[in-house]
């Protein structure tokens, strides 16, 4: 049977696409080896902390049993370090199968879901995978001061309608490195009625540095709506491993519960967790460094006549004001990967992840 004659679920998901990072990643590690220089993905390249090999290491004998499906040692250690209870915490596999399940749980066919219009990329798909309507508000525009193409929280706020059971929002957001401080998301999730689910996406949080913006956590209490996603991929370099939680309500948390794969965190992956978590030294250090990395790369690159979008992540999207395609084949030639974001209607940019200082030299050599 061809695709085009399966009987889909969703009609939506015959217009996305597979996920494609734009090479082999891992063929070319193969061929490259330390010479490559990998900025498209929004990893940390100063790996994780020494304790989570260490605990790898110790868990390893034990993998013939499946994993604990309550995951209860790590939501302790999480539920301490951010100041909520257990039972307000659900774990997955990545943070991104938390923002599907979320859809999932949340939304149908007969409802919408409001999202920006470069925000996350996975908002849009998990959105596709339940039929619902897609709301996607338009960005700030690209000469705003503060955010360009970041969230028009007024705006979403304002598309809201009576059948809208989602909002998703990322602060700091995936491409554009924009963020919203307290007072902004404060007035948002006023405005949004109680019975709507706000999705505070806050893969990149542990990376602000700017004061006045904090984490959505501090809402959770007073708003049983707001469910917050973190991740330990990025600051807790981890990404490999899949790692994610989401913080809500304990009403909202048991219903994705419910609905979530009894182990959809590996056993290895959740000691790994617990003792990044644990190192909170290193995190300071990823966040330290990365801040001092992030504003150097931004100066170097401003100096040579280049726009870069404000950022408080681990990457910069830089506006090459040509056709940036011509400009990753140059950098991919010195075996520097970044991300184009043509998919994203951005064809003159490129998303560049905060390397080494040494990787970011690489970089800039590479252009042309
Ligand atoms: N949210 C945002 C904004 C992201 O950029 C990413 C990763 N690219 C994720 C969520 C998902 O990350 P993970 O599944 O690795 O937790």
């Amino acid at each position: 049977m061809s695709f085009d004659a399966l009987k889909l679920a969703n009609p939506a998901t015959r217009a996305l696409r597979a996920y494609d990072p734009g090479h082999d990643l891992p063929a070319l590690r193969l061929e490259y080896g330390e010479r490559l220089v990998e900025l498209g993905s929004n990893e940390t390249s100063l790996g994780a902390s020494p304790r989570v090999a260490e605990a790898i290491a110790a868990a390893l004998p034990d993998v013939y049993r499946y994993p604990d499906p309550k995951g209860a040692s790590l939501k302790a250690a999480l539920a301490s370090t951010l100041g909520v209870g257990a039972e307000q915490i659900a774990l997955g596999n990545g943070s991104h199968e938390l923002l599907m399940l979320i859809a999932q749980c949340f939304a149908d066919a007969s409802t919408s879901v409001v999202f920006s219009q470069y925000g996350f990329a996975v908002f849009a798909i998990a959105t596709a995978a339940t039929g619902a309507r897609p709301v996607r508000v338009p960005a700030l525009p690209a000469g705003h001061p503060r955010a360009p193409l970041g969230h028009d929280l007024v705006a979403m706020a304002a598309a809201i309608e009576a059948d809208t059971r989602l909002v998703y929002v990322a602060n700091p957001n995936n491409p554009t490195g924009t963020w919203f401080d307290d007072a902004a998301l404060d007035a948002f999730v006023a405005a949004v009625p109680p019975e709507t689910i706000v999705v505070v996406d806050e893969a990149y949080a542990e990376y602000v540095t700017k004061p006045g913006v904090s984490s959505a956590l501090r809402l959770v209490a007073d708003h049983p709506n707001v469910v917050v996603t973190r991740t330990f991929s990025k600051a807790y370099a981890l990404a490999g491993l899949r790692v994610g939680y989401a913080v809500g309500s304990p009403a909202v948390i048991a219903v994705l519960e419910r609905l979530r794969e009894s182990f959809n965190v590996n056993a290895l992956a959740l000691v790994a967790a617990q003792a990044a978590l644990g190192d909170a030294g290193h995190a300071r250090k990823i966040r330290d460094v990365t801040a001092q990395e992030r504003e150097w790369l931004a100066a170097q690159l401003a100096a040579r006549g280049l726009r870069c979008f404000p950022s408080q992540t681990n990457f910069i999207l830089v506006d090459f004001a040509t056709d940036a395609a011509v400009i990753e084949a140059k950098l991919f030639e010195h075996a520097v990967v970044v991300r184009p974001m043509a998919g994203y209607g951005l064809p003159t940019c490129l998303r560049i992840s905060v390397g080494t200082r040494a990787e970011s030299e690489r970089l800039l050599e590479a252009l042309p």
